[in-house]
């Protein structure tokens, strides 16, 4: 069976078409904001415009005949992003007269994790723009253990990187400098029972570099609160739940020191660690397209009427029915 996904739920348009094995093709056309963060108005007009033609590139590579299924993000994301995603896919799934497969993005984020690596039952790390989640499976949910009580890791390095002068996405630029960052600037560590805050770090960040501190001394200090206490709940997860397998997902996964110091924790516990390939890791429509085919090889399938978008979505809501 082979599917096709599409993932708009915030700068990314992201097109692909998956089998059970692997991914076909896929194309994506970025939103860039000209300037600050990702405004959503204009993050919607962006897809609508693009998408057309990021279809039809997608179609000179496969015939829409042997695509089986249509499936989209449903949710959680941005409301006019959401709703462009999902009129498209209804008309695929309507003209071609094909299944359609509403998909929750944070599940998507994690079954292309498991996907793509030797994970079989994590303690999943989801850091991205908008979501800072700490999940793992309990029975026929996935279930959410931490996450932050205000603003997403990915957010939270763009605010800061934006106020020192970084474009968007300023979370890779900041990693360029905390390379070289050479002293450690205290920032509020804050890590309530399982969960966690960005807010006021960003502000405490903002305010060093007001007093003249080097962005490479804050952009180090940042990353080194930050993921610690990331990887302290993973940890904590991990240690509840008596798993031994963490896999880190979402577009802040990239990060190489995010990465080193979950691996330090794993190899203390022997856990192992894992993360997807860095073109799965971010937004994409190939992890849209795979969750899609493995809801519908499981008998999931989203009648046009319940097909309504789901800007706060969460991954507790979809029962799961494999293994
Ligand atoms: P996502 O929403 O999952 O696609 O992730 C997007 C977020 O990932 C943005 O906030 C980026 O700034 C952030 N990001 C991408 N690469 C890196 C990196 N190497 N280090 C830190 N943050 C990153
Ligand atoms: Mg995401």
């Amino acid at each position: 069976m082979r599917a096709l996904g599409i993932e708009g739920t915030a700068w990314s348009l992201s097109v692909a078409v998956v089998d059970e094995n692997d991914v076909f093709a896929m194309i994506s056309d970025p939103y860039i904001p000209k300037e600050g963060g990702i405004h959503p108005r204009e993050a919607s007009q962006h897809h609508s415009e693009r998408l057309p033609e990021v279809l039809s590139k997608l179609f000179k590579k496969i015939d829409p005949k042997e695509i089986d299924l249509v499936a989209f993000s449903q949710g959680p994301g941005m409301g006019p992003c959401l709703r462009v995603v999902s009129t498209a896919a209804r008309l695929l799934a309507l003209k071609f007269n094909i299944p359609l497969v509403g998909v929750n993005h944070c599940l998507a984020h994690v079954e292309v994790g498991r996907w793509k690596t030797s994970a079989k039952n994590p303690v999943a790390l989801y850091v991205s723009g908008g979501n800072s989640q700490v999940i793992a499976r309990k029975g026929k949910r996935y279930r959410i253990f931490g996450e932050t009580l205000d603003i997403g890791i990915g957010n939270a390095l763009d605010k800061l990187a934006r106020h020192i002068g970084l474009k968007h996405p300023g979370g890779p630029k900041l990693e360029q400098l905390a390379k070289k960052g050479e002293k450690y600037y205290f920032l509020p560590y804050v890590v309530k029972g399982m969960d966690f805050s960005f807010s006021g770090m960003v502000t405490a960040a903002q305010k060093l570099y007001d007093s003249g501190i080097r962005c490479e001394d804050i952009a180090f200090s940042f990353q080194e609160t930050a993921f610690a206490m990331l990887t302290e709940v993973t940890e904590r997860a991990l240690a509840y739940l008596d798993l031994d397998e963490v896999l880190l997902v979402g577009g802040v996964g990239a990060n190489e020191r995010l990465q080193e110091m979950l691996k330090v924790m794993c190899e203390d516990r022997g856990a192992k660690f894992y993360a997807p390939p860095k073109e799965l890791m971010g937004d994409n429509g190939a992890m849209i397209a795979y969750t899609g085919l493995l809801m519908y090889k499981h008998g999931l399938s989203t009648p046009i009427e319940e097909s309504y978008v789901k800007p706060d979505f969460r991954i507790e809501e979809v029962e799961i029915k494999w293994s």
